[in-house]
């Protein structure tokens, strides 16, 4: 499949070849020609796939031509996905006269009225200050006619649940849902049974086999408490650029970077404990080149779009393998290559590994210590 294939409005054809995509990624080229015929699906995807497109394009187009009043309904995990979300809206909409506007939590709830009021095509929005919007009678979703669900299993995961449950109830039933998750439980599949039409369709890109042939994957069995001197010495000894380092707890997450940051390797941690702003301060200069080395959570970290991530470190091993696909899945996006290095302390840790490679039919060489 090609863009052209997909006869798209002339302005929006426009709009993708600007935003620089020229050819369609394994999940657009499956899911984008069903989700323009109006079906509804379950997409496994996880993020880095192009996904967002997926379900950006086909709204572009539909939504064409229609008067301002809300019409699609994107509901997303994070507040970082909804700003990114929200940006793809906007870029691949120029010239379109398509209005799309993101609302979350942490910022004003009167501003965000005052955005909807103005009317929105689109609304991308957190569960939560969906909720709070709809319980004051502030967002109007009568006139809905397309839902996606961005990262369901994400935002199971964060206990939205209930949340979910409660926001598709009040959406007009003659709809299109779109579900996107990285991995697919038996509670997403009853989530769908109940919310999608019963010819809905499934569409997998990520089965067995980890998108994970251009990562080089490394591990490197360690003494806990040489780790720190470990991961400076490869930071410095790879003179890594672009750097995330994965910690599972936030405190760790700061931990690292300021001892990294005392043995002269310029780190910032980053994670869901820091306000909005300065989050989005340390994504642009991560982003910008400022900042080489991010150290980071789990939570955080699936929702961040950055480009070009040469190195990928699990200080703290991962809790799930489908963790572990996430957290490498940072780097070699669109063709590019990347590095990924896990730290392991124990022999559970490098049994686990045995696992990983064998699940995802993927080879992890080990690499001796450094330091
Ligand atoms: P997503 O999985 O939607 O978060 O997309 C990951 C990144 O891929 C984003 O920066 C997109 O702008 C980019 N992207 C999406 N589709 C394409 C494509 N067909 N060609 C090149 N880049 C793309």
């Amino acid at each position: 499949m090609d863009f052209s294939d997909l006869k798209l409005n002339e302005r929006l054809a426009q709009a993708i070849q600007a935003k620089g995509y020229a050819v369609p990624s394994e999940v657009q080229a499956k899911a984008l020609p069903l989700v323009l015929e109006e079906k509804d699906v379950i997409v496994q995807a996880r993020t880095g796939t192009g996904k967002t497109a997926v379900f950006a394009i086909p709204l572009l187009e539909k939504l064409a031509g229609l008067k301002g009043q809300t019409q699609a309904l994107v509901i997303v995990p994070t507040r970082e996905l909804a700003d990114q979300v929200q940006k793809e809206f906007v870029a691949l909409s120029k010239g379109q006269g398509i209005f799309c506007a993101a609302v979350y939590g942490g910022q004003s709830i009167g501003v965000q009225r005052g955005l909807l009021n103005k009317g929105q095509h689109i609304v991308v929005a957190t569960p939560g200050r969906l909720m709070d919007l709809m319980n004051r009678g502030w967002i109007r979703l009568d006139a809905i006619k397309f839902v996606v669900l961005d990262e369901a299993d994400k935002m199971f995961d964060m206990g939205f649940r209930d949340d979910i449950e409660f926001i598709l109830g009040r959406c007009p039933k003659q709809r299109q849902t779109m579900l996107f998750s990285a991995t697919i439980s038996d509670d997403i599949l009853s989530m769908a049974e109940h919310h999608l039409r019963p010819d809905r369709i499934f569409v997998n890109v990520s089965q067995d086999k980890l998108a994970v042939d251009e990562i080089n994957q490394f591990y490197i069995s360690v003494d806990p408490k040489k780790r720190l001197s470990i991961l400076a010495a490869l930071i410095q000894d790879k003179k890594m650029t672009k750097c995330l380092v994965f910690c599972r707890t936030r405190r760790t997450a700061d931990w690292v970077s300021k001892q990294l940051t005392q043995r002269r390797v310029p780190a910032r941690s980053i994670h869901g404990g820091l306000e909005q702003n300065v989050r989005q301060r340390i994504i642009e200069g991560f982003r910008a080149d400022k900042i080489p080395v991010l150290v980071t959570t789990d939570l955080l970290a699936r929702g961040m779009d950055i480009q070009d991530i040469s190195h990928i470190i699990n200080f703290d091993f991962p809790k799930e393998k489908e963790t572990y696909v996430h957290r490498i899945g940072r780097t070699a996006r669109f063709g590019k290559t990347g590095e990924a290095i896990t730290f392991c302390t124990n022999v559970m840790e490098i049994q686990e590994l045995e696992n990983i490679q064998s699940s995802f039919r993927t080879e992890i060489i080990e690499l001796v210590e450094t330091a």
